[in-house]
């Protein structure tokens, strides 16, 4: 039997990790190469919907994940000065039933921490830390990685999954037109046991305004309250994920805003600021015997939950298609044919996500009422979620 190829991976985040795991519970060799001196992952909450939860309990992570995720009852809209509650879906038992799988509130940590303590049972020394790629050079039936270091890694199979300032992405196709959005979005965790207690209800919830919305959905079983709150803002540019802001500054992005989103924001713990930057989706991400995934090749606006998710799936259908074809450069077309409609689906459904969320009638009362009903009523509510939770990314066709 010909031996399996060895696959490179460039980035140890949650669709790289996600990729490794597949491919060596596959048999295949792995190395995965992260600019990271050290394997933690930064941020705060992220939601695993069913489409994500499936992908992740086929990997045997159910076990370890229940005991850190929180499985809420179900998410609301809600209107950012009166606090006038919509229903949005319900979750819990419903996700199971209706989908097959959990809808999971989980700690980009924890998920982290459980997707490279599996790669690493499988292969001890898989994860190369202070590794940062380059660049690669294909000659053959061989690929070449780069390193900063002067290291050249040699494998059959190269993947980018090195997130949205992709290198690899870079050579391949430039670096591509990004736009600065003009909005800028502020998280923070706050104790739970220090919110009033219509604030440590198991749910998710949209806060939406004119000009900005705010997210919030509980973590680790309910002990931490994970809040992202978005406000329109020209005068921020920076796309990082670890720049401190203060609680002075968040707080007045959210002027008029409801005293529970004040309050809120008064518990974090530390706000953090960066700007938002939309980029068209590439519609082609493959190049030989190399390979993109997740934000490399589809960066996405947060405005439906939906990236790590799309990262998560990448990675599964990626070691499927390894598998099922035995010509590497067939399988990686196979995975771009198998992913692009839907990855540019969902950065479209992404964008118009945040103009609905940002309205500039929920200003005004009674319009805001009725224009929340209607924009949020359960059958427009179904048509613009249930294909994105009923994709099965273990069986989809490849
Ligand atoms: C505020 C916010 C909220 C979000 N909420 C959700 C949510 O609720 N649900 C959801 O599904 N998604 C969510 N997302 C999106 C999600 O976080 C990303 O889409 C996801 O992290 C992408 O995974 P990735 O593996 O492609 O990239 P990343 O997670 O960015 O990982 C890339 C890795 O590559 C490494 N790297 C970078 N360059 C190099 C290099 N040259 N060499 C080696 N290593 C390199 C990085 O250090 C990193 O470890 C959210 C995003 C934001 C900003």
């Amino acid at each position: 039997m010909a031996t399996k190829p060895h696959v490179l991976i460039a980035g140890a985040g949650i669709g790289g990790l996600t990729a490794a795991l597949a491919l060596l519970q596959r048999g295949y060799d792995v190395d995965v190469f992260e600019q990271a001196p050290q394997l933690l992952e930064f941020g705060a909450g992220v939601q695993i919907a069913a489409n994500g939860s499936r992908v992740l309990i086929a990997l045997g992570l159910e076990q370890r994940l229940k005991e850190v995720v929180c499985e809420a009852a179900g998410k609301e809209v809600r209107l950012w000065n009166t606090g006038q509650a919509f229903k949005l879906f319900d979750l819990g038992e419903d996700s199971i039933r209706r989908f097959g799988a959990p809808y999971w509130f989980v700690h980009r940590g924890d998920l982290h921490a459980t997707l490279r303590d599996a790669v690493l049972a499988l292969k001890k020394d898989a994860i190369h830390t202070s590794a940062r790629c380059m660049g690669f050079t294909q000659s053959g039936s061989r690929v070449t990685l780069r390193l900063e270091d002067g290291r050249a890694i040699e494998g059959d199979c190269v993947v980018g999954a090195d997130g949205v300032h992709s290198r690899l992405r870079q050579q391949m196709f430039d670096a591509g037109r990004s736009e600065f959005l003009g909005i800028i979005a502020w998280r923070g965790l706050a104790p739970r046991k220090a919110l009033s207690p219509e604030l440590q209800r198991l749910v998710g919830t949209n806060w939406v305004g004119p000009g900005g919305h705010v997210i919030t959905y509980p973590l680790r079983g309910g002990e931490i309250l994970n809040f992202v709150g978005f406000g329109e803002r020209s005068d921020w540019t920076q796309e990082s994920w670890n720049t401190a802001g203060s609680k002075e500054e968040c707080a007045a992005d959210f002027p008029g805003w409801h005293p529970l989103i004040h309050e809120i924001i008064s518990k974090v713990d530390q706000p953090y600021k960066w700007a938002l930057v939309g980029r068209a989706p590439l519609q082609t991400w493959t190049q030989g015997r190399v390979t993109l995934l997740g934000d490399s090749c589809h960066p996405t606006l947060p405005f439906l939950a939906q990236g790590a998710i799309m990262a998560i799936e990448d990675g599964f259908v990626l070691a499927r298609c390894l598998d099922a074809y035995a010509d590497v450069e067939e399988a990686l077309g196979a995975f771009q044919r198998a992913r692009v409609e839907r990855a540019t689906a969902i950065v479209n459904g992404s964008n118009a996500a945040g103009k609905r969320f940002h309205n500039p009638v929920l200003a005004d009362g009674p319009a805001a009422v009725g224009y929340m009903e209607q924009e949020w009523a359960p059958e427009k509510t179904r048509t613009r979620y249930d294909w994105l939770f009923e994709y099965d990314a273990t069986r989809a066709a490849i």
